[in-house]
């Protein structure tokens, strides 16, 4: 089974991701933390991505098409992957769509986690003492939103019309939301 989870930054994709990850058995992927890994440990992929992430900008359509193909390649992933945030633009739901068909796979679920924009405000303003992440900062959740907005919100239409789209009303506990998103999942 394989799941997306779209919606925009503080959301709580990454607390959910973990908590269905678990209950299902597969392996949870973000970009996000790949990328920050990457970034923290110096490599070539985090150089690449440092500047763009710290701005909130999105990083390439390339370059998040080869850290799928590389997750996707993983033995872990072979029963299906819970995404969290990873695809973020139609060229990479495009190629997504690619990369799962070449192993006879589509995507099961798309979950859209909706949330007014000041909730995420003060939810991402609580991370930011906990986390310590640039991108975090004003400035930066800003661009984050807009390019949200700009880029990824149109995906609800492009997987509204090729896979369908469960959206999740994302206020409330961590253990509410869980509860909706399970009987999301369970129905399926
Ligand atoms: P996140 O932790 O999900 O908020 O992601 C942090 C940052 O990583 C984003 O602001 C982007 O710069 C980058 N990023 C993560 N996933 C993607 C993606 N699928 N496409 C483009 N940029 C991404």
């Amino acid at each position: 089974m394989d799941i997306l989870l779209l919606g925009p930054p503080g959301a709580g994709k990454g607390t959910q991701g973990a908590i269905l990850a678990e209950s299902l058995g597969l392996p949870k992927f973000a970009t996000g933390d790949l990328l920050r890994d990457a970034v923290k440990h110096g490599t070539p992929l985090g150089l690449q991505a440092k500047a763009m992430m710290e701005a909130g900008h999105l990083v390439s359509d390339d370059l998040i098409l080869g850290v799928i193909r590389d997750e996707l390649a993983t033995p872990g992933a072979a029963n299906g992957v819970i995404f969290d945030g990873v695809v973020r633009t139609i060229p990479q739901a495009e190629g997504m769509a690619t990369l799962l068909a070449e192993r006879g796979r589509e995507m099961t679920y798309v979950l859209y986690f909706d949330i007014a924009d000041s909730v995420i405000l003060d939810r991402i303003a609580k991370r930011r003492g906990i986390e310590g992440r640039a991108d975090d900062d004003p400035n930066a959740v800003a661009t984050r939103l807009a390019a949200y907005r700009a880029q990824t919100a149109p995906l609800l239409t492009w997987y509204g019309e090729h896979c369908g789209v469960t959206t999740i009303d994302a206020v409330g506990s961590v253990d509410a939301v869980a509860e909706r998103v399970r009987a999301v999942v369970q129905a399926g």
